[in-house]
């Protein structure tokens, strides 16, 4: 399994690092965020060192999301939460700090005072919508 050593997310998927898991398999494991935003903040990841979203082969990336369903129904379901923010930041400019590529699962409680995706960034666009779909379609070959 392609481990990086320097990496804190490898060393927790190997067992070389504590950390609160929740659950694992062969290829994915969960475990609490050590600095939680709500309770029951929760990262999911391949146990393999794969930097970006882009890296991981589409087998690792099932199991991935099939943890991450399985885990917020019981998460949500054990601490009361009606809701929950699942995503992951894909690159130091989307916040990402860990270069381990992972899933976060965040929660949500009635008085919380969080908001939706939709408060992550509102930059002001400039091009046309159909200039933007016809730049990704071409990229997408
Ligand atoms: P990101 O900005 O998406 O790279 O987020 C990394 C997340 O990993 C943060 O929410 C950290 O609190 C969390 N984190 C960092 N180190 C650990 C650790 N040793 N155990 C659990 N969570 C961690
Ligand atoms: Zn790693």
């Amino acid at each position: 399994m392609p481990t990086t050593s320097n990496c804190i997310f490898c060393k927790i998927g190997s067992g070389e690092q504590k950390a609160k898991i929740l659950h694992e398999t062969d290829e994915v494991i969960a475990f609490l965020d050590i600095n939680p935003l709500t309770n029951g903040h929760t990262v999911v990841i391949p146990k393999s060192h794969y930097e970006r979203f882009s890296d991981l082969p589409s087998q690792k990336l099932a199991e991935l999301f099939q943890v991450t369903q399985n885990l917020n129904g019981s998460i949500q379901g054990a601490l009361g939460a009606q809701g929950s923010n699942i995503g992951l930041n894909d690159g130091k400019q989307a916040g990402q700090v860990i270069p381990h590529t992972h899933v976060h699962i965040i929660p949500r409680y009635k008085g919380d005072s969080g908001g939706s995706l939709h408060s992550v960034v509102n930059m002001e666009t400039e091009e046309n919508l159909d200039l933007i779909v016809q730049k990704i379609k071409t990229q997408l070959g």
